[in-house]
């Protein structure tokens, strides 16, 4: 088993819901985004073309954080999921220099979005956060322990996002990565990622 993500750049149309859905799920602190939508533009007027690029932690097979971590607060599950333990870093960030893909944040101190105080439903999210810790997508794992999916991919409107085992041959994830030529970004990197993109 291997949790594997396939995003379709084709039908991704850069609405955010990802991302939406994702600080819904997690009552991420302002600043920190686990699933982010980069807005790529190339060409020269009126030739122009733009495109949607969703990002996340890649949960990378040879994860270059879980390298350099030196509390063994970065950690890598059977299924593939790399995910802090907050209660074992320390904070020095070490894993965020690594991390080739940027998908790592600091959590530095809570800051609330009103000025008056949490709201009830930063009461709810703000105790899975720990000040003075690094953290990142972990694919929903609590979600994944209750057989739902990840927030992103139960929340997008155009299904441009695809979750499966890519070690089972007859899942999608598996079937797109074979059939259709879904890639990881920047393969040079070496850390093998699990999130793959289809071609725009
Ligand atoms: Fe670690 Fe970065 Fe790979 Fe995620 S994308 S597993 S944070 S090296």
């Amino acid at each position: 088993m291997r949790y594997s993500m396939v995003i379709d750049l084709k039908r991704c149309i850069g609405c955010y819901a990802c991302s939406v859905a994702c600080r819904a799920e997690k009552a991420t602190n302002t600043g920190i985004m686990f699933a982010r939508v980069q807005r790529l533009e190339w060409g020269t007027y009126p030739s122009v073309k733009r495109m949607a690029l969703p990002l996340l932690c890649m949960h990378c097979k040879e994860p270059a954080c879980l390298e350099v971590c030196p509390t063994g607060a970065t950690q890598k599950r059977d299924d593939g999921i790399v995910w802090v333990d907050k209660d074992l870093c320390m904070g020095c960030r070490y894993c965020m220099l690594a991390c080739p893909y940027a998908a790592r944040m600091f959590y530095d101190k809570e800051i609330t979005y009103f000025d008056n105080g949490r709201t009830p439903y930063e009461e709810v999210g703000t105790p899975n956060h720990v000040e003075g810790t690094v953290e990142k997508c972990d694919f929903c794992m609590d979600r994944l322990a209750q057989d739902l999916e990840p927030a992103c991919v139960a929340n997008c409107i155009t299904k441009a996002r695809i979750f499966g085992d890519m070690e089972d041959p007859n899942s999608e994830v598996s079937k797109l990565i074979r059939d259709k030529g879904a890639a990881p970004l920047n393969p040079e990197f070496g850390t093998e990622p699990s999130v793959h993109y289809l071609p725009p």
